[in-house]
Order: C-alpha cells, then sequence, then structure tokens
C-alpha cells in the first residue's frame, strides 16, 4: 500500500466503511474511512475511478446515503473492489492526485449517515432478555413462552436517533416509584444504556412480499454501533401492555461509519444451536453471527479524558436470533423493509455479568452500585457523564473496527 496506516487503525484497507462528512471547503458528501483520512468519493469519482461499474456517481454528492445503498449489493461489493485496488497498486494513477480526494479526518465532520426510516428494536440476546426476565418477573420463568420461538422486538421512533457527538438533555416523563400511591413527573432517575448493533436495509421488499433468511443478508447495506437510551423508571410504569414508548423514543445514538457485510466477512462464526427447533420460516442453510467485540466506557465530567472507565466488554456474537432471522421475522407477514431502515438488535449481553450490555443489569436494578478507582459511584446515568461504545473485530493482522458512539448527558431542561 503506498500509503501507511497503523496497525491499530479501526479502519484498515479491510474495512471500508461508507459515512457522510463535511469540511469547512465541502458540503456533506459521501466518505470513506481509511486509517486517518477520508476518501472523498464524489472527487474520486469525477477522477474517473468507477467508471467501470454501472451506476450514477451523483449518489456520492448526496448528503445520506439512502441513493447510494439502494444501488444494490454488486456496486457496494465493485466500489470497494476499486478502492482496494487503488491504495493497494503503488503505479496507481490516482495516487498523484492523493491530495485532492484524501481529507484529514481531523478536518471534517461526520454526520448521521443515513436518513432513517423505520426503527425497529430486537430483544435479541438471550442473556438480556433472561436477566431482565428475572429481575421484573420470574427467575424460575425469565423468558416468556414465546422468546425462543419468535425474535421478539417493537417498533421505535426513527426521528430521534441521531449520530455520534451529539448531546441530549436528561428525559422528564411520568413515573410511579409507590405503587401504593398516585404517579409523580420530574427527570428520569434511572437514565440507562444499551449496548446494540443496528443492522441498516440497503435494499427492501416490496409489500405483500418476504425475505427469507437465506436472502436476507443480500439486503444488508451494513452495522453501525447504537446506543438504545432508556428510561428504566419511566418504562417500568408504562410498558404494560403495549411495551416501550417514551422510555425508549427521547434519544438513540449511532455510531457514523456504516461497516459493510464485506468487511465483516472473515469473522463470522457459527451462531450457536438453537433449541426448541425454530419454524421453518426461520431455519435457514447457514445460521451465523460475526464475531465483533463490543465495549461500553463511562467518562465522568472531567478534564482528563484518560479517566474513561470500562463498563462491560460483550460481543456481537452474543446473539440468540441472527440478523437473517431478524430479518425474515420482519418480513414474514408481508411488511415492507426500505432503504434506510435500522433494525437494532437489542442489548447485546453475554454470560460473564462484566459482559452484561446495560447498567440496569451491571447493577442488577440498581442494587449493586459500581465504584469507580476514582471513588465515585453509579447506578445509572448522571448528568454530564459521557458514554462511549466502541466495536472491532481482529483476525491476525486484518482488523476492522467500527470506531466510537460517544454522547453527553446534559441536565434536564
Ligand atoms: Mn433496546
Amino acid at each position: 500500500m503506498w500509503i501507511s496506516i497503523d496497525k491499530n487503525s479501526d479502519f484498515s484497507i479491510y474495512n471500508l466503511p461508507f459515512g457522510i462528512f463535511s469540511t469547512s471547503k465541502s458540503a456533506k458528501r459521501v466518505g470513506v474511512a481509511l486509517g486517518p483520512w477520508i476518501i472523498d468519493m464524489p472527487k474520486l469519482a469525477d477522477l474517473g475511478a468507477f467508471g467501470g461499474i454501472d451506476f450514477d456517481k451523483s449518489v456520492f454528492k448526496q448528503e445520506f446515503l439512502n441513493d447510494f445503498m439502494a444501488t444494490g449489493k454488486a456496486v457496494r461489493v465493485g466500489v470497494r473492489q476499486v478502492l482496494q485496488q487503488i491504495f493497494e497498486d503503488s503505479c496507481s494513477p490516482f495516487k498523484t492526485y492523493a491530495s485532492d480526494f484524501l481529507i484529514p479526518q481531523k478536518d471534517a465532520v461526520l454526520h448521521l449517515p443515513v436518513k432513517v426510516g423505520d426503527y425497529t428494536d430486537f430483544y435479541s440476546s438471550e442473556q438480556h432478555a433472561f436477566n431482565v426476565g428475572a429481575m421484573f418477573r420470574d427467575p424460575q420463568n425469565a423468558l416468556l413462552p414465546n422468546w425462543k420461538h419468535l425474535p421478539v422486538a417493537y417498533h421505535g421512533r426513527a426521528s430521534s436517533i441521531y449520530v455520534s457527538g451529539t448531546n441530549f438533555h436528561r428525559p422528564k416523563g411520568q413515573t410511579c416509584p409507590d405503587e401504593t400511591q398516585p404517579p409523580i413527573f420530574g427527570p428520569t432517575k434511572r437514565l440507562d444504556i444499551e449496548l446494540e448493533m443496528a443492522t441498516i436495509i440497503g435494499t427492501g421488499n416490496e409489500i405483500g412480499d418476504s425475505i427469507s433468511v437465506d436472502e436476507a443478508e443480500d439486503h444488508v447495506f451494513g452495522f453501525v454501533l447504537f446506543n438504545d437510551w432508556s428510561a428504566r423508571d419511566i418504562q417500568k410504569w408504562e410498558y404494560v401492555p403495549l411495551g416501550p414508548f417514551l422510555a425508549k423514543n427521547f434519544f438513540s445514538s449511532v455510531s457514523p461509519w456504516v461497516v459493510t457485510p464485506e468487511a465483516l466477512e472473515p469473522f463470522r462464526v457459527p451462531a450457536t444451536e438453537q433449541a426448541p427447533e425454530v419454524l421453518p420460516y426461520l431455519n435457514g442453510q447457514n445460521r451465523q453471527n460475526f464475531d465483533v467485540t463490543l465495549e461500553v466506557y463511562l467518562l465522568p465530567k472531567s478534564e482528563n479524558q484518560n479517566s474513561e472507565y470500562l463498563l462491560c466488554r460483550s460481543n456481537f456474537k452474543n446473539m440468540y436470533w441472527t440478523v437473517a432471522q431478524q430479518i425474515a421475522h420482519h418480513t414474514v407477514n408481508g411488511c415492507n423493509l426500505n432503504v434506510g431502515d435500522m433494525l437494532a438488535s437489542g442489548t447485546i449481553s453475554g454470560k460473564d455479568p462484566d459482559s452484561f450490555g446495560s447498567l440496569l443489569e451491571l447493577t442488577w436494578g440498581g442494587k449493586n452500585p459500581i465504584t469507580f478507582p476514582d471513588g465515585s459511584v453509579r447506578k445509572f446515568v448522571e448528568d454530564y457523564d459521557t458514554i462511549i461504545i466502541r466495536g472491532f473485530a481482529q483476525k491476525g493482522e486484518i482488523r476492522v473496527g467500527f470506531g466510537e458512539v460517544k454522547t453527553t448527558i446534559l441536565p434536564a431542561k
């Protein structure tokens, strides 16, 4: 390669995630992260780099990835191959123009990468469902009878999904801390994180049609880190009988770079066996998950950026229901998925207590507060706390990272 990239960079030549960026000189446009740079895709397209692939190059000049995503898998794979060839060929004719199309990331602002269509949140980690069921209902019957037969989910709100770096005010709402008394109103006292991944749909299905498990991954454009902010006290009072509403719809945070299925190809792992056996429409040829390490850090209000505390370390492979099964189930009734739809995984918790993906589980409903090395104690997220989720996959020298999603909580308005 004719540019050098640190071996610990999330954005190796094997990754090439897509995003939307702007600079002081250029409007929002499509970029690809590579080491400390962003490849300015409209510039590279104007130089003729993608002339061999049949698609409208103006998709790179849009404010969201949606038009590019809609071109489909073959175009995305082609674009990726061209980029790898350009940087791996020391005689590439494009090398001369590198300073035109390589933008330092530090000079750019990253934006929400997709115009989110509909947003669905699944509940696909068995350990998370077990923990929540054990805490709120019954440890002997933690999973409800449907849980191992279908990927449980609810429809969430797309308009309040924001990119990393956007902060929000602690939400207010109705809670009922003492069930013998009437409810009260005020800022949530139990603001929580949910460590999730989100699948972004590139090509959808017509209403009335379904996507099979084996076709499902062809409809995926890529994945981002997703923090499904949750107000546990509001949730507890409102969620029966129709599920989450104001406890969830106030804000969700996503990482700016969309990592493609091609980049995650080396990190496929067999998904754990499902028992009891699922219905045929959920049963595909090859049930696989992706081995992606996921970490959540808390940074208390501080000038010192080194005082990030690891809250948990989990893995995208800790999913009972695969992405393909989620898509097949979502469309089995003829529901139409569209370009830009976001399907979040649900909180991803592993077996070990230090891999639980929410403070609800890590502190077991606030019963076991966490004490950090500086003496500060947390049950839930406090004002001015910053939460950072990072994710990466690594196999030998191949590193594919997601960067981070970072959000600071401001006091209630
Ligand atoms: Mn969630």
